[in-house]
Order: structure tokens, then sequence, then C-alpha cells
């Protein structure tokens, strides 16, 4: 390492650490003329001999103290040799490079008269080593000159200046050496001779200590040190000794080990009831929350007993508690297909903790037998593990009583557990239960003839479950009609029945009719029969009459005989449920028990108004205010206002209108949204209030969606939303798709535009009409087949043969998967719905949008796959969109991403196919105008300036919205890139 090296170390760590180590040095002296006091015993070579002199001791007294200096004066002769030797100075091993200190006096050669051609004014010095004294014996031989000696100033006159010069002897291995001055004709006196070498005294540094050392022949000397006790260091501590014997640059400092703290450069205990858990921490710090000490130096503080620390908790955290009990089960019969809704409020006390999770546990009990439910048993989203206060429990048998044990559990209860799976103190689990008669939906399984007319049939049906009467509520709906109908003239037919049979009437002869029977319970509709075919007889098959006439009378006697049996068991049973407990009544309430339900095309019914008026409730319009446009629909303008009707909580409402001057037909098709819309009931499905259709002006009330469409929402808070936000919405917009599908109700036209916002950023499906593909949405374009349709959000085999299925459906969702995860963007683009159609026939699919999860963009994927049978079903999206918003880690990686072709910037430039005139040309180009401004205030006036703007450019002159910001940059970044071509964006 070069000196500047070392000057630059200390210099750095000077600036980081404000500091710079450096401890005072220490000579150890082997040699001091001065201080020996008495004769110094030096070999002066060549030895006196007559006249002939060398190298001379003299005394001289100062101050009291004696004191010895030897000189030489020959400087009129000539060849002079005069050697001094020293006595043998031992040197301490470690010792390598000593330092020589010489006080001398040199006169001036030119005050000798006449000698001044042999006179010097230098001598010179010399060492030799040895590993013993060698006496008296002396060779020149063995003398390595080290340097001549020459003074700074020289006697003259009567001043007597005394120099001081030092030397180094580096390299020094044997035991001692000596020193030699030798005089080659000068007159010189040497006053002094010190011998001595630099330490880095012994010292403490950052809890290390270091010993002694001699200052080395190297600018700096590598010294390892120890850590002092109850102190650790992950390497070992380390400090430099400089030629100088001073101490710089520590590195690798000691720290006081676990239940230790550094006071006044000592490690000592924590005191009790304080804790010092890593090395690195500097104070002893209080023992936390239910924690408590265990006496002097502690490195952790046990949990207090009843308390506990989960597996990933930091041990120097605070301990928590178990939960306590959920609060307010409740249990609702959600549908009648043997389903049940728990939901509960989380317990009072979390432990302190915010990782509560809840278990189900069912047991069901027929008589006083109880098991558990067993796997039969489904759990929707799981039985355990659960995040959220709600859970669905499927597949539950008939007639059996079930209790359900909700358990609450947080970080700690599994640790809880497994330190004493019999532990007292608080429980780790805790439950309310209630009990479930559940009762199975009712399903009618097969139709049969019983007899046949020219113009009547009569025909009856079984209803399962069997073994118990059904309820008294029962109804039958029946539907009817001719075979043969053309399909866009079906007159259809429908009685309801509070029997099992029917005579059916007014028929044409020898003409098939198709029959279909639905049993209307209270809650709703229950599992439809079968469509089943029966043909009249022709007039000349008719039976004989008094025949016909006798069996009537049996077969009418029958049914009343079957009524009156069936009134009587369900007035019995009326009375038995007016005696069941609180639970039971609980269970039995209309509201509660709506079952799944089939959705009902309101076609079936021959007059639309019946439908409407089943489906949907109807409003006075007094208790109607309108306050402002806020959309145009096909049928007339859609306002925004407030509904206050006798019996409902006063709020605001969307109302669409009938615009004057419709026909029939019209004013059937717009009310026949309200007849579909009013079938549902589900969070994600936009709600119908009611409507008016008792008067000159028709309306339909539904909630009212504070943001607007969704497609709309997006693109103004483009780059704004999360992405774990954007998935919670599509996962909103499967559920609501989940329970359209699960009605059997194909959407046809699901959208983003058809998709409603409120302020909380649920998202609804919306736009029901039975039109509303042929007519109301500006996408719908005429196809080869006929129909109007969106092509862009429309499923292949939906354009090519009309196959609209929910997996056509589960397509257009996920063109709105695209469209929300490109904030709003035009599927495809400026690409013609030909050019659309002949893309994805050649395999093509939309790239992956700016930023979008890879995980959200396989589903996408999987939603466009040519077969539909292979596209994932609307249960299968939820819970995928579920399990990632769960473990919200999985939406971190992010899908490929080619900005050219997936936010379809402008590669090289404008659309005319010409490079860009000007910025606010190209601005507009990527939809960016609104910035204009922004660079023309920052001097951004060509495109060559922009080309060269950095990100950090772009943002300081305003650009601040994540997505914004990108959109510029790749603009910017894909005109740099001018040789790259719209690649294509193959699955
Ligand atoms: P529609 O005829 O259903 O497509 O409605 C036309 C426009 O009216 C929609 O695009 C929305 O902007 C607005 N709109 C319709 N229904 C609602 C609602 N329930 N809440 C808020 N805005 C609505």
């Amino acid at each position: 390492m070069d000196y500047c090296g070392v000057r630059r170390i200390l210099f750095s760590y000077v600036l980081i650490n404000g500091i710079l180590i450096t401890l005072q040095s220490k000579e150890e002296v082997l040699l001091d003329m001065k201080a020996s006091g008495s004769e110094l015993g030096w070999l002066t070579w060549p030895s006196e001999q007559g006249d002939k002199r060398g190298w001379e001791v003299a005394q001289k007294t100062l101050n009291g103290s004696q004191f010895y200096s030897y000189s030489v004066c020959n400087v009129g002769e000539r060849e002079q040799d005069n050697w001094l030797r020293t006595t043998f100075i031992q040197r301490r091993p470690s010792a390598s490079r000593v330092m020589v200190e010489l006080q001398f006096v040199v006169r001036d050669c030119n005050s000798f008269d006449g000698a001044s051609l042999t006179c010097k004014e230098t001598f010179n010095m010399y060492t030799s080593e040895a590993d013993a004294d060698v006496g008296t014996t002396f060779r020149k031989g063995q003398f390595k000159k080290v340097t001549t000696i020459a003074p700074d100033e020289i006697t003259r006159k009567n001043l007597q200046p005394v120099n001081t010069e030092t030397r180094v002897v580096d390299g020094l291995s044997l035991k001692g050496f000596y020193l030699a001055f030798q005089d080659i004709g000068a007159c010189v006196a040497i006053l002094s001779v010190r011998v001595y070498y630099k330490t880095c005294p012994a010292t403490v540094k950052s809890l290390a200590s270091f010993p002694e050392t001699v200052a080395g022949s190297q600018a700096l000397s590598k010294v390892d040190g120890v850590c002092m006790e109850n102190a650790v260091s992950e390497k070992v501590p380390r400090i430099y000794c400089t030629m100088d014997g001073e101490w710089v640059v520590p590195v690798s400092q000691c720290q006081c080990k676990p239940g230790y703290e550094e006071i006044k450069e000592v490690c000592q205990e924590c005191q009790p009831g304080y804790f010092k858990a890593a090395v690195p921490s500097e104070k002893c710090e209080l023992c936390p929350a239910n924690t408590q000490g265990t006496g002097y130096g502690d490195a952790a503080c046990p949990c207090t007993p009843g308390f506990y620390r989960a597996e990933d908790d930091p041990p120097t955290g605070p301990c928590s508690g178990l939960p306590g009990a959920p609060q307010d089960l409740q249990a609702t019969t959600q549908l009648s297909s043997g389903r049940v809704l728990l939901t509960w409020s989380p317990p009072g006390d979390t432990g302190g903790r915010a990782d509560l999770t809840y278990s189900v546990e069912c047991r069901r009990c027929d008589g006083a037998a109880c098991q558990a439910c067993g796997e039969k048993v489904r759990y929707e989203p799981a039985s355990t593990g659960l995040t959220e206060t709600r859970v669905s429990v499927s597949q539950l048998d008939a007639h059996l009583n079930y209790t359900f044990t909700v358990n609450a559990h947080n970080g700690v209860s599994a640790a809880a557990s497994k330190a004493s799976p019999r532990a007292h103190g608080p429980p780790s689990t805790a439950a309310l239960t209630t009990s479930l008669q559940y009762t199975d939906p009712p399903t009618v399984t097969s139709m049969r003839l019983d007899e046949r007319k020219p113009t009547s049939l009569s025909l009856s049906w079984v209803v399962t479950p069997r073994h118990r009467a059904p309820p008294r509520s029962f109804r039958y709906e029946l539907t009817y009609r001719k075979k043969d109908d053309n399909l866009n003239m079906t007159t259809y037919t429908v009685l309801v029945l509070d029997r099992t049979s029917v005579r059916v009437s007014d028929l044409a002869p020898a003409t098939t009719y198709l029959f279909r029977v639905q049993p209307i319970t209270e809650g709703g509709a229950g599992g439809a029969s079968i469509e089943d075919e029966f043909k009249t007889l022709a007039d000349a098959e008719a039976p004989n009459y008094t025949t016909a006439i006798f069996w009537s009378v049996v077969v009418a006697a029958a049914v009343f005989f079957i009524v009156a049996v069936v009134l009587f068991v369900r007035q019995r049973r009326r009375n038995s449920h007016s005696r069941q407990g609180p639970e039971d009544a609980y269970f039995s309430t209309s509201e509660q028990l709506k079952p799944l339900k089939t959705y009902v095309d309101p076609h079936t019914y021959e007059d639309p108004n019946t439908a409407v008026l089943k489906f949907a409730s109807e409003i006075h319009p007094n208790h109607i205010t309108k306050q402002k446009v806020i959309g145009a629909g096909e049928f007339g303008e859609v306002f925004r206002g407030i509904l206050r009707a006798p019996g409902r909580t006063e709020g605001p409402v969307a109302i669409k209108t009938l615009k004057p001057g419709y026909s029939e037909k019209q004013r059937q098709d717009f009310l026949s949204e309200a007849s579909i819309m009013g079938q549902f009931s589900h969070q994600n499905i936009i709600r119908l209030e009611g409507v008016v259709t008792k008067f000159k002006h028709a309306m339909i009330v539904t909630e009212y969606m504070e943001n607007g469409a969704l497609d709309k929402y997006l693109r103004d808070h483009d780059g704004e939303i999360p992405s774990i936000q954007l998935v919670g919405m599509l996962r909103g917009i499967s559920g609501g798709m989940k329970y359209l599908s699960d009605m059997s109700y194909v959407h046809r036209d699901l959208a983003a535009r058809n998709i409603l916002v409120n302020t909380n950023l649920e998202c609804k499906v919306s736009d029901f009409g039975l039109s509303r593909v042929l007519e109301d949405d500006p996408e719908g374009t005429y196809t080869t087949s006929g129909g109007k349709i969106p092509i862009r959000w429309t499923a292949p085999e939906a354009i090519a043969y009309r196959k609209f299925t929910s997996a056509s459906d589960v397509w257009s969702f996920g063109i709105v998967m695209w469209e929300v995860m490109a904030f709003g963007e035009r599927p495809y683009w400026d690409m013609s719905n030909h050019e659309v159609m002949k893309a994805i026939n050649e395999a093509f699919r939309l790239p992956a949008p700016m930023d979008c999860p890879s995980a959200v963009y396989q589903l996408m994927l999987q939603c466009w796959l040519q077969e539909r049978a292979k596209r994932p079903r609307f249960p299968d999206i939820v819970s995928l969109l579920d399990k990632l918003l769960r473990s919200p880690d999985s939406l971190k990686t992010i899908a490929d991403f080619d900005p050219r072709v997936s936010i379809r910037l402008p590669s090289t430039s404008g659309s005319d196919g010409s490079p860009f005139r000007s910025v606010s040309e190209w601005l507009e180009s990527i939809k960016m105008s609104q910035y204009s401004e922004n660079f023309a205030c920052a001097g951004m006036v060509t495109m060559e300036q922009v080309l060269h703007m950095r990100n950090e450019d772009i943002k300081n002159i305003g650009v601040r919205l994540p997505g914004h910001l990108k959109r510029i940059a790749y603009s910017i970044l894909g005109l740099k890139d001018q040789t790259s071509t719209l690649s294509v964006f193959a699955m």
C-alpha cells in the first residue's frame, strides 16, 4: 500500500466516522551517550600510535553533570580514516528498525589556513550486525555504510551551532549491532548519540485490546487484537501501527455480547428486567410487553405465563395472548341446495395481534347421535385459515341438525398448544354454536301422462324429497308450448298450481306440446323438471265419452283426496314448526331460505308485464326525485335521483327512463331489463330497487353507483390504482359472473363499459336488457350470421355460430381483465373488427398490459383458449383470484411486457408515418396531451430535446403519476429504438 493510499484511508475514515484514532507513540532507548554519565568505552581505530591521533574522548561538566564527547580534527593531513565504534547494542527481536539521533558540531574548513585541500566537513555512519558482542575485535570490512552525515550549520569563528540529525537503520535481524563513525579528515565533535526504536503502545480500542507493537519498517503494520471480556467480533479486531508508532484505522470492532452493554469501555451485564438480544444493539432495553426478565445479563426476556411468541415473531418483541371467542356467530341458509352461510364478528380480544384466522368445525346430529361432518361437506373458501369472518358450507344433508363451531386463532395459537397442550388460561378456541334444520330444495324428477284427449292432456309429477310431504307453501309453475313453434314466435303458457297434477285443456288435436314444471317455494324456484313432450289425440282417436267421464270423476276424486291429505299433513307440520326452538324459527324465514334459482327468461311469459310484476316491485313516481342526468341509454336518459318510498331507507338511486314516443315493443324491451335484474340478488350484480310501469313514463330504478362505468373510471385513474386493488375489482366482477352462471344466465355483453363502480370501488355487473346486444351497445356489430355482436369482447364460437354460453362469458371476462389491468385501454386498440377476428383465428392474443402480474395474465390467456371446454369456469376464476389476493407476493412477478406492443406506443413516428412534428403532436399520440404545458414550460420544445430526457427529468417537469411516467418514458425509449419493429403478440 503506498503512502498516498494510506493517507487516503485515514482521510476517509475521518470523514465517515468523524474520528481518527492516533495514539501517542513511545520510544524505547537502546543507547544514550549523554545519559550514561561515565566513560563510554567506545572503540577507536586506529588506536593511538605516536602523534597520529584519531577520535578522542573529552569530558565536560555542564550544570554539575558530567558528559562525554568524541572529537577528531586532523584537517591538515591526508588520507584520514579514523573510526569510532560504539559498544554492542542489543536489539529487541521485533525492533528491526531503529533510529539514530546524532548531535554534533563540524568546523568550517575555511577556518584552517592552508588545509582547505584536505579538509572535509562531513563524516560517515556505518553499522555492523552480530549475534554477540565481539569485544575489541574490529574489522572495517564488516561494516556497512548507512549514510554520510553533513551538518546543516558549520562552526564559524566562535559560534558553535549544534546539529541534530536522525537516521534510520532498517532491516536489522541479528541479536545486536554496532554503530561506527568514520572520519575522513573533518574537524568534528560528536556530542550525543541516541539509539532508539518506536512502539505503538498497548491499547484498548472499541472493546478490543491490542499489544504494544514495535513500529515496523512498513508504512502501516497490521496488528490483530483480542476482544475484551464479554465482547465479541465477527472478524478479528484489527488496527494499524504506523512507522511513527501511531495507531490508526481500527477495523472490525468488538461489541458487547448479548446480555451485556458497554459502559465506560467495559461490557457490563444488563440489569434485571432489561435485555440485550443482539450483538450490534447498543444498550440494554426494558423487557417488552408480556415478558419478564430472569436476572442479570438477559439476552432475551421469556414470555410471562399465558403469553407466547409465534415462530416468526422476533425473540425481542412482545409476547401475545390467545384470542377470545368469535362473536355473533350466525348461520344463514343461503340457498336451497344444502348451503349455509356462517358469519361472525372478530373476538373482542385479539390477543394483541393482527394475524387472526378462523377455522370452522361442523358436527351433525341425527337424534342424539352426533359426529363430525366428515369430508363430504364443502367449505368455501376453506374450513381453516380463514381471514374473513364468513364461510359458506355446502353439500349438507337434509333433515339433520348441524352444529358449527368457529374457532379464532392467532399467530401464537400453534405455539401455545405446543408449549402446553393442556394449558390453562384463556381458551385457544372459543365458539358459539348454532343448529340448522336443513331442507333439500324440492325438485321435480319425473312427469307422467295420465290421460290424453284431442284438446287436453292430464299430467302429474313426482317431487323429491319424497319422504316428506312438500311444505304447505309449495306451488308449481307449469310452462308449456307447442313443440314445432317457430323459435322466434314461441308462445309460452304458464300455469301456477298448488298440486302435483293438472289437466291442461284448450289444446290443439294431434299436436305435440313441451311441458316443464318448476316447484316454487317461499324462497324462490326449486329445480325444474326436464322438458317432457306429450301429444294430444287426433279427433278420431278420442275414446268413448262415457268411459272418459267415469275416469275423470275417479281422477278428480283421487286428486281431491290427495290434496286433502297434503293439506292436513301440512297443517300438522305448521303447528309443530311453531313449537320449535328459537334457532329453528330463525332459519325458516323466507329471506334466509332463499334457494339457488335458475334464471327465468321473461320471454317465456306470454305477457311480459306479468314477468315484470313477478320480479320487480312497483314504485310510485311521487317517491322518486330526479336530480341530474348521468348518462344516456338506448331507451332514454339515465338520472341520478333520490328514492323516498315508505318502508325503505331513503337513498340515492339511478333512474333509467323510457323516452317519449316509444312503441309497445320498445316498452317491453325496456322493462325486460328489470325482469331480468329483479331475479338477481348478489353483491356484484347491480340491484334493482323497483320499476314504474303503471304510469305513462316507465322507469327502472337501481342502486346508484357513484363512480359510474368501469372503463371510464379506469381511464380517469390511469396508473393510480395498485395491482392488488385491480385484482380485487376483478374478483368482485368474477363473483357476480359466477352467480349469473350458477343461475344459468349468459350475459353476452360483459365488458368494462357494462360494469359499474361505487365509492368503495366495488364493481357490479349491469346491463341486462334483452335487446342490449342487438341495439343498446355501441360496440355491437352485425356479423355474417346476422346478429349484432361486440366483436372484441366475444368468444370466437359465439361470433361464428352464435354459441353463447357461460364459457363465452368467460372469454369476455378475460377481455375485461385486460381492460382493467390496462386502465381502460381499448382492447386491440385501433385494429378493425375484421383484423381482430382474423388475428384471433390465427391464434394471436392480446399481450400483457404494462405492470400486469404474470399470474393475472396467465388467467387471461386461459380465458381465451379456443376450445371453450378448456377455459376455466367462473368458480375456478373466483378461487384463483381469491388465492392471489390472499398472497399478494404472488402478484410481484410481472408478465413480460413490450411497450411498443402492449401500450401501442408509436415507435418512430406520428400516425401518418412521418416523424412527429412537435412535442404536442407526440404527446397527443400517446394520449398524454395534458402534459403539453409542462413540457413547454420546461423548455422541452423539440423532439430532439425530448429524446435526451431521463426519467428524472420527466418527473421534474411535473409528471408524477407512475402510469403516466412510464408511458412517457417507454415512448421515448421506443422513439430512440428506431429499428424495433412492431412484434406480434402470439400466445
Ligand atoms: P346503460 O344504459 O345501463 O348503459 O347506462 C348508461 C350510462 O348511465 C352508464 O354508462 C353509466 O354511466 C350511467 N349509469 C347507468 N346506471 C347507473 C347506476 N346504477 N349508477 C350510476 N350510473 C349509472
